[in-house]
């Protein structure tokens, strides 16, 4: 699937970038265009891959290219203030050739927090393409201020994208890790995840096309009708046959099929289980996803239907759904099969309720400290009997 990427604030244009480093890694080609967008002039300059005519520093006349400071509704105002300039980088992408747009911001900052819904209302209106967001929540221990701007970003851009796929730091999170060290490693999982899923629906000519390839169509059927979105992801490493699966096709005419495609069908079941269950994206119950898409990866002759069929039937058991797809993604090279599992519609999310009602606290100790502020400030200004008078 084709993708037009474009990265709102630090986090998201350093996503992005690493999608780009991904793509040229792995050939996966499903970054069509990407851009950069940001009111931090360093953060700009920082990016690797994007192309520099590509990255567009808004805000200038209000923030001077410093950044907007973790203040959300200014990133949001500036956004709106700048769309021309925005779209002026749109403008460039051949946006008939991409299946969606991919809005990504980190939603506990300021300029990504504000400008990412901004965008994505803007693009939506615009354009017939989906627009889909890709959301970071910050980590726990971010303190009160960030926790509150995801929690009012979130709100407000889950209601203006098509789906918003969402990626939790809090649950990512290493300990005696530096902060940027982690952050590489944890961007790292993020384009795997999402690298996987995206690159299922954009298969390449030349390569084997397995019994059941997933379609672009049906990544998007599944992030259709709103909502929000997280994956699960497993990998086992597997030997790969460089003859082109000679190997396997030879032990078929000893009959050893029947072993190999028994094995075979057991580790992708087993590879299922352990997406779903394991640690996903936003973690949540599984129970009461709306949809989900299955995907399993890797080189062809590790891939089998009956594997694929037992591994959703299994999905539609857990999460009560009736619409689970599935399917091959053919990818030779990697040394591993994996499963990448997309719940589409997840409802039952204790961690953004927790989000929310940390956010709610923050909010009230931050109109109390205001409030208290003033006061104080008034006492010490104004002296005691009112005697003195100010000059203008
Ligand atoms: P902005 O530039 O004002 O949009 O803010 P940032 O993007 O710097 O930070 C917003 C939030 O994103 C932070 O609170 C972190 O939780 C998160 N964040 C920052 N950098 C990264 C990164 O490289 N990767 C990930 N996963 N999260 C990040």
């Amino acid at each position: 699937m084709k993708l037009a990427m474009i990265g709102f604030g630090q986090a998201g244009g350093k996503v992005v970038d690493k999608f780009l480093e991904y793509d040229k890694r792995t050939g996966s080609e499903i970054v069509r265009a990407a851009a950069a967008v940001n009111t931090a002039k360093a953060d700009l300059m920082g990016l690797e891959h994007i192309p520099e005519n590509q990255r567009v520093l808004i805000g200038q006349s209000r923030v001077k290219g410093h950044g907007v400071g973790a203040d959300n509704e200014l990133g949001a105002e500036i956004a709106e203030e700048d769309i021309d300039e925005v779209q002026g980088a749109i403008d460039s992408i051949p946006v008939h050739e991409v299946d969606a747009f991919l809005v990504v911001a980190g939603l506990g900052g300021g300029t990504g927090s504000g400008g990412a819904p901004v965008l994505a209302k803007h693009l939506k209106r615009i354009y017939t393409e989906p627009v889909y967001g890709l959301g970071v929540l910050p980590g726990s221990d971010e303190g009160g201020i960030y926790t509150l701007n995801a929690a009012r970003s979130f709100q407000t851009f889950v209601r203006e994208v098509d789906n918003l796929m969402v990626f939790d730091n809090d649950a990512w999170r290493k300990t005696g890790e530096s902060v940027q060290g982690g952050y590489e490693e944890i961007n790292e999982e993020i384009v795997r995840r999402f690298g996987i899923l995206f690159g299922a629906g954009e298969i390449q000519q030349g390569q084997e096309v397995a019994e059941s390839v997933v379609d672009s169509s049906e990544i998007i059927n599944t992030l259709s009708g709103g909502g929000v979105s997280t994956v699960g992801y497993a990998e086992e490493e597997v030997e790969e046959r460089t003859s082109g699966g000679l190997l396997s096709r030879l032990r078929n005419d000893d009959g050893g099929d029947e072993l190999d495609s028994a094995h075979t069908t057991n580790r992708i079941t087993s590879l299922v289980r352990k997406a779903a269950l394991g640690r996903l994206t936003l973690p949540c119950e599984i129970e009461g996803a709306e949809r989900a898409l299955l995907v399993l990866a890797g080189p062809p002759e590790y891939l089998n239907r009956k594997g694929i069929e037992r591994g959703r039937k299994w999905l539609e058991e857990q999460t009560g759904s009736m619409e689970v797809r599935g399917g091959d993604y053919p990818y030779r090279g990697a040394g591993f099969v994996a499963t990448v599992i997309l719940l589409a519609g997840v409802t039952n999310v204790p961690r953004i309720k927790e989000l929310q009602q940390v956010a709610i606290e923050a909010q009230d100790n931050l109109d109390e400290i205001r409030e208290e502020s003033e006061d104080n400030l008034d006492d010490l200004v104004s002296d005691d009997g009112d005697e003195l008078e100010s000059l203008f």
